[in-house]
């Protein structure tokens, strides 16, 4: 099942930042003294930094896919290095690098794909002894039978399938391929950054392996890249958990907090409350409180005339206009007000509830299950001479939303001035 609607480029952005600056710096030629002794070491510190990181949170699965990714950089940077020193490659620099060319992308998808699931102790447990495994038997068959490794690895199996560009050993793109699938497949079902960063890396690798050995510093710049769009990813994410709420979506109140302190000369703060909401869920249960606060979001992310939703705190959401005055405001209040009080919503079985928005609408069609509706109370307020601070604003605003609950609910008030309610009708 996929999450489409969940899918966002800024999962991308980051990552894609950090490719495109690797692509950059590794066709860079001539690099000074300074670059050269920051490369040399850059692996390692995004590593120690990057790992400590992982450590802190508790990613036990980000962490693995760096030391994935360092153990190729070390294994392959001890034969540039040598490379570079004698003019030529070391006896059994073949045999390494084919092994890493099928060993990198199979464990960075292995791990990329393995979700954490037990206990942390047995998680890590578990991911070291895979590391172990893979590398003793790698290590034993490269010391015992190197030659016939050798063989196996650079053996052309499908002769119609290859192309003169295929620089690395045949059997490296139908597993690149295959993992890539996977990652893509991983992001579509769980849009999250840390699966996108992982596309970004396995195509930074992908493009990075044929020119370990061409272009100087290209395996330092993309392993360090890579690595970091992890670390970003993960603190994407911890970025994400501070200030988005998890049951609707919205940025949360340190967002605005955030926001009011960038806001203008002039901007508009509406705040809204759910009508009755105690009883709705004393009457339908929590759960379908829940569902219903997913809704009331998803169409207060909607509003138009600019304005951005917040989750203030439980059924109260704050509305943000920035360069509007409230007259301008009101009707994209009125509307999303009345789209709110007309929206006849489904209850549905909890246990068979769509991941979804699109075949969420699709069931909620052909469904007969019993509709409930909600309404908001909406309190505005601008900014004015007499109130210049945004708190002070958000202030006003709740106190036009308690005359709107005095004046009936289900309608619009601006501070200081009466019932807006059925002033500016429009079709939902
Ligand atoms: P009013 O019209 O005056 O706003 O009445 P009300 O019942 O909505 O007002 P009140 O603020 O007393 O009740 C808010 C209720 O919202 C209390 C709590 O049960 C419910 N609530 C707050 N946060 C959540 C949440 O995250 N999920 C659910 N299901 N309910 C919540
Ligand atoms: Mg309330
Ligand atoms: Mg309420």
């Amino acid at each position: 099942m996929f999450r489409l609607s969940a899918v966002r480029t800024s999962h991308f952005l980051p990552s894609l930042f950090l490719l495109l600056a690797g692509l950059a710096a590794a066709y860079v030629r001539d690099l000074s003294v300074f670059f050269t002794s920051l490369f040399n070491v850059l692996p390692t510190l995004v590593l120690l930094l990057g790992g400590a990181y992982c450590a802190v949170y508790r990613r036990q699965r980000e962490l693995f896919l760096m030391v994935t990714v360092y153990i190729a950089y070390f294994l392959l940077d001890t034969q540039t290095d040598f490379y570079r020193d004698n003019g030529r490659v070391r006896e059994d620099a073949a045999v390494i690098f084919h092994l890493v060319c099928l060993l990198l992308p199979a464990l960075f998808g292995l791990y990329g794909a393995w979700q954490e699931r037990t206990h942390l102790a047995q998680d890590l447990l578990a991911r070291f002894a895979v590391l172990f495994a893979v590398s003793s038997v790698a290590v034993a068959l490269e010391q015992s039978f190197p030659e016939a490794l050798l063989g196996w690895l650079a053996e052309i199996r499908w002769p119609s399938l290859h192309g003169q560009w295929m620089s690395l050993i045949q059997l490296a793109y139908p597993l690149f391929l295959a993992v890539f699938i996977l990652l893509v497949v991983q992001y579509l079902r769980e849009p999250r950054p840390l699966h996108a960063a992982q596309i970004i890396g396995l195509i930074g690798i992908f493009w990075m392996l044929p020119k370990t050995f061409i272009l100087p510093f290209t395996l330092n710049i993309m392993c360090s890249q890579v690595m970091l769009m992890i670390a970003a990813a993960v603190s994407h994410e911890a970025y994400q958990m501070a200030f988005r709420d998890e049951l609707t979506g919205l940025p949360g109140r340190r967002a605005l907090n955030e926001r009011m302190q960038r806001l203008g000369r002039n901007y508009v703060i509406a705040m809204t409350d759910v009508d009755h909401f105690k009883k709705f869920n004393d009457t339908h249960g929590h759960d379908v409180g829940d569902q219903v606060l997913r809704l009331v979001a998803s169409r207060l992310s909607k509003v138009t005339g600019g304005g951005r939703a917040y989750r203030y705190g439980g059924e109260e959401f704050a509305l943000v206009f920035a360069g509007k005055t409230a007259e301008e405001c009101l009707p994209h209040l009125e509307a999303v007000r009345e789209m709110i009080a007309n929206y006849a919503i489904q209850l549905r079985d909890q246990n068979s509830r769509p991941q979804d928005d699109s075949t969420g609408r699709q069931r909620r069609g052909g469904g007969v299950n019993t509709t409930v509706s909600v309404t908001i109370s909406i309190g505005v307020a601008e900014r004015q001479v007499e109130h210049r601070n945004p708190d002070e604003v958000l202030k006003s605003a709740d106190q036009a939303l308690y005359s709107a609950k005095g004046a009936g609910r289900n309608c619009v008030m601006t501070f200081g001035q009466q019932s807006r309610r059925g002033a500016v009708r429009m079709a939902s």
